[in-house]
């Protein structure tokens, strides 16, 4: 089972000939008119004041807690790797933080459709991957959501642009939550960190 999910709807009005009642319905599921079972109704065009957006959004939100506690991240981040995205099919790979909702990271600025596994066919230790279709990607992209290892964690946070003032500051806190004072797996990762650092100040 999957669960689709689309940034546009067809939510339609429509007024009964026969009865004079409107009724909204999606205009690719044919219907009477759910008062008298006339067929004899007329499209008053798009219905804007709908649901669908935030039913789908709040399920998208359910399948991701799911999922998470299923495969907890130990270091507060996950690492989606991306494949076959946009009209050159590209890869890559980018962080993402556990009390984001990945529905959003992934969405592009135009028509899209994202599909899910449902609840059911998650695991422990199996990645989450969704499917995003758009204009530009016509074959369809595929994200493959696993948690973070620490260095993937610390690569993240290093990338991530709601880090880029605080840097040294996250950093510091980062460590401190996973190590004690003169660990020596610290020390490899202050290295690490200082590198990422220097790297990330290229793009400033
Ligand atoms: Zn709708
Ligand atoms: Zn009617």
């Amino acid at each position: 089972m999957s669960f689709e999910f689309s940034n546009t709807c067809t939510c339609t009005m429509y007024s009964c000939n026969d009865c004079g009642e409107s009724f909204v319905n999606d205009a690719d599921d044919k219907q009477n008119c759910p008062h008298c079972g006339s067929e004899d109704i007329t499209d008053e065009g798009p219905f804007y004041d709908c649901d669908c957006a935030t039913i789908n959004q709040n399920h998208a939100a359910e399948l991701w807690d799911t999922w998470k506690n299923l495969n907890p991240a130990p270091y507060e981040w996950y690492i989606i790797n991306g494949e076959s995205m946009g009209w050159q099919n590209r890869s890559g790979t980018r962080g993402i933080e556990e009390d984001q909702e990945p529905y959003d990271v992934i969405q592009v600025n135009s028509e899209w459709t994202q599909t899910w596994p449902e609840a059911e066919d998650y695991a422990a230790g199996e990645p989450l991957t969704i499917g995003l279709s758009h204009h530009d990607s016509p074959t369809g992209e595929t994200y493959t959501i696993t948690p973070a290892t620490f260095e993937q964690a610390l690569y993240a946070l290093a990338q991530s642009p709601d880090h880029e003032d605080t840097w040294i500051g996250d950093v510091n806190d980062f460590l401190a939550r996973y190590f004690t004072p003169g660990d020596i797996d610290e020390q490899r990762f202050r290295e690490i960190a200082d590198d990422l650092y220097f790297e990330a100040d290229d793009y400033l």
